[in-house]
């Protein structure tokens, strides 16, 4: 079994000219044609049989007309009419319901048309539309004994505006995909061990140094958070996998750490879950699997600063040596740790993970967990929590989200809620029982073990999974946070945490 990181990247966009517009109009399968929600002066003899189609969207009740060109019959043609100033979540929405609606898994070619909308519409709508429509044929893991047929498309055009950015959207894409592919298998068989070789095959092939901190290393790190949680594992293939990308004249020290969890399953350990909670627990390790989205979606983009990415792979379990309530272990830097609930395991595999990526100062760190309930209950499933060591980031960090899709809140981080974590044995507490604030705590003793010259940002990743899909992605998990990290990337005020290198 390998990673199908490559999968997308069979499909060919080409940014057609207005010349051979008319002509790629006859060979697409489906054409999507969209026009300005407001009337105003609408081009209509750009379009192949523009005149009866205007007639068509007027007599139609919707917004959308989906119909056939009239002088090929083989081309399915969709109409839309699209708010022009909508904000990248709901562009990314629409353009999941259209093609829902529109496009059929045999069809070879989409054609996407944006001449009719204003210049700075066009370009965002177009590449919406291909999110959604590379969101849509991604292909997924399936053990049915007749898995669904594989989509057929293999080329998109697009009339209209070049979106600027469309590099960035496949890169998303590509990244988005593998978070979501690995996230689907089921827990015996995406095992620590397994998602380690996976992992280190895509790495091996993308020219990206590895090397895995297995128990005996990280006994000797002194690394006792992440080993409390591993223990109970029968099979001893819990460790830390730290992945390199260092790009030609890059930098040696990491300008960008990503870091994961990646509980392979989350038993809950001896504080069992109910059936109900621990159901899809597989999924536990989806902050890993966007760590390693976000890593291949940046060296398809050659980024140029050097970038480390660190998975923390274990399972939860319960058995004799499992770790139990008043406990007391040592993270690697020392840090006693008081446990008080089992199934919060996730802030003890990342206290030790964020310890170590600390080491080599990287002037950014971005952690992504399905961590807390309380965020959840927060935020719903629509959006993911962030909560940063530095308030004045919180701006970026909402402007990225609302520009991905990937919506995302800021939470207080002051360091009076140190309290509720003291301990009378031990220097911090690992969380309370009561469940107020849970995710802000969980960041709060996080924040201990990061080293606080590093600009640090934690995603909560409540909407790691969301009925029916999220902006453009159309299954239930949705891979969420690649496409957050690609956006916050290009806000000013990271880029400056760069330039003070
Ligand atoms: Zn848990």
């Amino acid at each position: 079994m390998r990673i199908p990181y490559q999968a997308l990247e069979k499909i060919t966009i080409n940014e057609i000219g207005e010349g051979i517009a008319a002509d790629r109009f006859k060979t697409a399968d489906l054409a999507v044609v969209l026009l300005p929600a407001r009337p105003g002066r609408i081009r209509w003899s750009a379009l192949p049989d523009g005149h009866r189609l205007k007639a068509r969207l007027a007599q139609a009740q919707d917004d959308e007309l989906l119909t056939e060109l009239c002088d090929t019959g083989a081309t399915r043609l969709l109409i839309a009419r699209v708010p022009v100033d909508a904000d990248g979540f709901r562009r990314l929405e629409r353009a999941r319901k259209l093609l829902e609606g529109g496009l059929r898994p045999r069809d070879r070619a989409l054609l996407i048309d944006t001449r009719l909308l204003p210049e700075s519409a066009a370009a965002d709508w177009s590449e919406a539309l291909v999110s959604a429509a590379l969101a849509r044929i991604a292909p997924l893991p399936s053990r049915k004994r007749e898995p669904p047929p594989p989509w057929g498309l293999r080329r998109i055009d697009l009339a209209g505006a070049h979106p600027p950015a469309l590099s960035r959207a496949r890169a998303a894409a590509q990244g988005n995909h593998i978070a979501r592919w690995l996230a689907r298998l089921p827990g015996n068989e995406l095992t620590p061990a397994r998602y380690r070789r996976l992992a280190e095959d895509l790495a091996r092939r993308e020219g990206i140094s590895s090397r895995f901190l297995g128990e005996a290393a990280l006994e000797r790190l002194g690394a006792g958070a992440f080993l409390a949680v591993s223990r109970a594992s029968e099979r001893r293939d819990a460790g830390i996998l730290h992945l390199r990308y260092r790009p030609r004249g890059g930098g040696r020290r990491p300008a960008l750490a990503l870091v994961g969890k990646g509980i392979c399953f989350d038993t809950g350990g001896v504080n069992l879950k109910s059936a109900r909670y621990m159901h899809g627990m597989h999924e536990d390790m989806s902050g890993s699997a966007v760590a390693l989205g976000t890593l291949l979606a940046l060296k398809r983009l050659k980024f140029p600063l050097a970038v480390d990415c660190w998975l923390a792979l274990a399972e939860n379990h319960i058995g004799p040596r499992a770790y139990k309530p008043n406990d007391v272990v040592h993270a690697c830097d020392r840090t006693s740790i008081e446990i008080v609930h089992t199934d919060a395991e996730g802030r003890m595999v990342l206290a030790d993970t964020l310890a170590l990526a600390s080491r080599s100062r990287p002037r950014l760190m971005l952690d992504f967990a399905t961590l807390t309930g309380a965020c959840v209950q927060a935020l719903s499933t629509r959006y993911s929590g962030a909560l940063c060591n530095r308030a004045h980031l919180h701006r970026a960090i909402e402007t990225a989200g609302r520009e991905s899709g990937e919506r995302v809140w800021p939470f207080p981080m002051d360091d009076d809620y140190d309290q509720a974590l003291e301990s009378d044995i031990a220097d911090i507490r690992q969380c309370t029982l009561d469940s107020e604030a849970d995710h802000i705590l969980a960041a709060r003793f996080l924040n201990r073990f990061v080293a606080p010259d590093t600009a640090w940002i934690h995603l909560d990743l409540s909407a790691s999974r969301h009925k029916g899909g999220l902006a453009h992605v159309p299954t239930d998990n949705t891979g969420f946070g690649v496409g957050f990290a690609l956006r916050l990337l290009e806000q000013d005020k990271i880029r400056r945490l760069w330039e003070a290198c």
